[in-house]
């Protein structure tokens, strides 16, 4: 019998990964040119830190974690999310005076969830996270840049901005209040029209009910009181602060009352880019403001805002777009004991020049690694049999044009080089 994966997780195999470093990699660069530098924070975190930040009665807490004791006898939790480590670090290295800080990251976070197409156990998330300022600006800044990164890999069209203000401590206990009471009201043919989930939530978390996917529930949301009409006025004046920017940077944005947050953290701003790419409207990132976390996790008071991208989703969008498969530039294909030495001296030259040059090291006959090269898609190959060795010769055919032609190894390196063989 042969072990396969565990429920809920899956093998990125090479080509994918390709893709994936494509998005990291620029996700990496594009983020620094705003500033942000990468942070790499552990896979496991002690239990408390993500109860503390995340909240003691949210899904992702309850239901959700990894958790175990270690052989030590220490209740430790596979990170479910990147924002509670990433803060933890920011207090644990002594950062607080040295603001803004800005950081990305990215990798796998863990969550035990019912598995389904594209949602796994295992998932991975480019983010990033601003500490320090307060003002509006900040949130404009991330959004531009998250669209900024978008485009750039090749996903900038179809999407939105949608924008929401999710209160703070002092204006959302009263909205929550009011929107309890009008979910208590509505009345249905039997009891609640909520869905049983919903109806827990109404008790736990009542702001989730309002992003229910349910029809039942959609309908009473669409008529639920809003937190915009009762943010207080600071709330008030950072989120009209957000739509001048917005304005100002010629974003445009949708305003989405029943965007809400599944974690406690979460304050004023609250935004996701969505697009309508893979059938029904789904995000592609999601963040918000969580000015109060720092100091939950015992810092001082330190504003701060971030967001988070999923990897898989992003991947998906892009194998939808067409893209140039990774080829080599060139495959080796040698035959003899003195061909294949000097086919890995000329490989070598290559890859000193930066040009990918994958060498069959099959054996065999000439045939069946004609036969690979063909399949690698490498628009060249170089071939060595024993008289080009002995001659330090090297064959070289151009794989679309079907034609060949012999030069002496040193000559291969300027001859990838020039357009028309590059350009395939
Ligand atoms: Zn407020
Ligand atoms: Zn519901």
């Amino acid at each position: 019998m042969m072990i396969q994966t565990a429920r809920g997780v899956r093998d990125i195999l090479p080509e994918e990964a390709e893709v994936w470093h494509f998005l990291e990699e620029t996700a990496i660069t594009l983020f620094g040119l705003y500033g942000y530098q990468e942070v790499r924070t552990p896979l496991f975190e002690k239990s408390g830190l993500f109860s503390r930040a995340v909240g003691e009665t949210t899904d992702i807490v309850e239901k959700e974690m990894y958790t175990f004791t270690d052989r030590g006898g220490e209740s430790l939790s596979l990170r479910p999310e990147g924002t509670a480590s990433v803060v933890r670090a920011f207090l644990e290295a002594g950062l607080t005076r040295q603001l803004p800080w800005r950081v990305c990251y990215r990798g796998p976070m863990f969550r035990y969830e019912r598995p389904q197409k594209g949602r796994y156990r295992q998932f991975h998330q480019l983010g990033c996270e601003l500490l320090g300022p307060a003002g509006p600006l900040a949130d404009a800044e991330q959004m531009a840049m998250i669209l900024d990164y978008l485009r750039r890999v090749g996903l900038g069209e179809g999407l939105t901005l949608e924008i929401n203000s999710l209160g703070c401590g002092a204006c959302r206990p009263g909205y929550r209040e009011g929107l309890v009471g009008y979910l208590r009201s509505v009345p249905g043919d039997a009891g609640s029209p909520l869905c049983e989930n919903c109806r827990r939530r109404l008790r736990e978390n009542p702001l989730r009910v309002l992003d229910c996917k349910l029809p039942e529930c959609r309908a009473v949301a669409a008529r639920a009181p809003v937190m915009r009409d009762h943010l207080c006025p600071p709330c008030a004046d950072h989120f009209r602060g957000l739509v001048a920017e917005l304005e100002g940077l010629a974003l445009p944005y949708v305003l989405n009352p029943l965007m809400v947050r599944g974690l406690d953290y979460y304050t004023r701003t609250a935004f996701e880019v969505t697009t309508t790419r893979l059938g029904a409207q789904n995000a592609v990132a999601a963040g918000g403001r969580y000015d109060s976390l720092v100091a939950q996790l015992g810092g001082p008071e330190v504003p701060a805002i971030g967001f988070a991208m999923g990897l898989e989703r992003l991947a998906l969008l892009l194998a939808e777009s067409p893209r140039a498969a990774a080829a080599p530039a060139a495959y080796v294909v040698a035959v003899g004991e003195a061909a294949e030495l000097l086919g890995a001296r000329v490989a070598a030259s290559l890859r000193g020049a930066g040009l990918r040059v994958v060498a069959d090291l099959m054996g065999g006959s000439m045939k069946s690694q004609m036969k690979r090269a063909d399949r690698s898609g490498a628009p060249v190959t170089l071939i060595l049999g024993e008289e080009e060795a002995a001659k330090g010769q090297v064959m070289v055919k151009n794989m679309a044009a079907r034609t060949q032609r012999i030069l002496a190894w040193e000559e291969v390196l300027p001859y990838l080089d020039t357009p028309s063989v590059r350009g395939g």
